[in-house]
């Protein structure tokens, strides 16, 4: 009876621990099934693209060069003491947390950020050609297009990701671009494409004027002009931070044009200064959306730059082909459905090509379904990416 029992008792038991591991089996399959479902059912709803011109690698992973923090090399016009209290620190982790406190202290944290050649990081441009407006086209149209030569080129033939999600209906009207830049009505077709835009400067519109937009038409009236296409990222920033709070944008294009005007000024000194307000405009853009119901927990930002640079003590100044390392950028993500994998090393390479269509991924869409030309997306920080 003892061994009968017993061997009852353990086969009931063995039994128990199938119906368990069973049980548990099942329990783990629809924990996954759920997971999947969670992971899939994306929780972005509002995708901002963010670019800074021109803003090199070195400086995003490095900070502060020390060989341009002089007047005969880096064109500094403060002294090279205060540049050092502002941005230098003999640690490098610290050195480029001084120049770009949320890309480290929040973005890098929480989401991730690739391009660190000395992590075996690799992100690149395609198109060959290393300046703007071939750069801008192949991030937002997905690839290159070689008969854009010249940030003259005039309308683009081809739409961009933006346009495309502009003529569908979920999205029709809440497609935006926010850009310093004027050439950005001839790169985003702006005739064509009828996304709500604001470049240059052109004096945002408005149908009641409030104090704000008084004083900001002041500003754009009496400001003069660092060049007639650009206008200052500071003047960009308030009709921004309003659209954001009072239209319900679902794909924004921000672009921000001095890091790359200072650079060609051959002004290290204000390179650094504007790379460091880029950060803080970031920052305040996403502190301004994360404040506001209908974004929060909803918002998933990709923050890049159209090109690198050349390196070395003259050649940081210039990019395209004749500067040896024009075409190495970096991407940053941050958002609700990325894995906080943080500042990656040892990845295949990415590139520029794959924003279209993870700007697209992020809001549910395929575009290189329906433009095969276009890379596909950076996978790595989407929700269904694999362990
Ligand atoms: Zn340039």
């Amino acid at each position: 009876m003892l061994r009968r029992f017993s061997r009852f008792r353990v086969v009931t038991a063995a039994v128990f621990l199938l119906l368990s591991a069973a049980a548990a089996t099942a329990v783990a399959a629809a924990t996954a099934v759920a997971a999947a479902t969670a992971a899939s059912a994306a929780s972005t709803r509002t995708v901002v693209l963010i670019v800074t011109d021109g803003l090199r690698w070195q400086e995003v992973f490095t900070g502060a060069d020390p060989t341009l923090l002089n007047e005969k090399d880096g064109g500094i016009w403060v002294s090279e003491e205060d540049l050092r209290k502002r941005y230098w620190s003999d640690d490098v982790t610290a050195r480029r947390e001084l120049l770009f406190p949320f890309l480290w202290g929040t973005v890098a944290k929480n989401g991730q950020i690739f391009g660190n050649q000395t992590r075996g990081s690799i992100a690149q441009v395609t198109n060959g050609k290393a300046f703007s407006y071939p750069g801008y086209n192949e991030m937002t149209t997905g690839y290159p297009n070689d008969a854009i030569d010249s940030n003259e080129f005039g309308p683009n033939p081809n739409a961009s990701v933006f346009e495309w999600l502009n003529n569908q209906s979920e999205f029709r009207g809440h497609v935006a671009v926010y850009a310093t830049w004027n050439a950005f009505d001839n790169i985003f077709n702006k005739p064509r494409s009828h996304l709500v835009m604001q470049t240059g400067w052109t004096l945002p519109k408005k149908a009641h004027e409030t104090p704000r937009d008084a004083l900001l038409r002041e500003l754009f009236a009496t400001t003069t002009e660092f060049d007639e296409e650009d206008s200052p990222n500071s003047f960009l920033q308030i009709p921004l931070l309003d659209y954001v709070k009072t239209q319900q944008a679902r794909v924004l294009f921000v672009g921000y044009g001095e890091t790359d005007n200072w650079a060609h000024q051959g002004r290290y000194d204000l390179v650094l200064d504007s790379a460091h307000r880029f950060d803080f405009f970031v920052k305040q853009l996403w502190e301004t959306m994360q404040a506001i119901p209908r974004y929060r927990g909803h918002t998933t930002f990709i923050i890049t730059t159209d090109h690198g640079r050349g390196s070395g003590l003259t050649e940081w100044k210039e990019h395209g082909v004749e500067e040896k390392g024009s075409e190495n950028i970096w991407i940053a993500v941050l958002g609700p459905d990325t894995k906080p994998l943080g500042e990656r090393s040892n990845t295949h390479r990415v590139t520029q090509a794959q924003i279209a269509a993870t700007v697209a991924a992020f809001v549910g869409r395929d575009y290189p379904r329906e433009v095969p030309k276009a890379a596909p997306p950076l996978t790595d920080v989407l929700p269904a990416a694999a362990d």
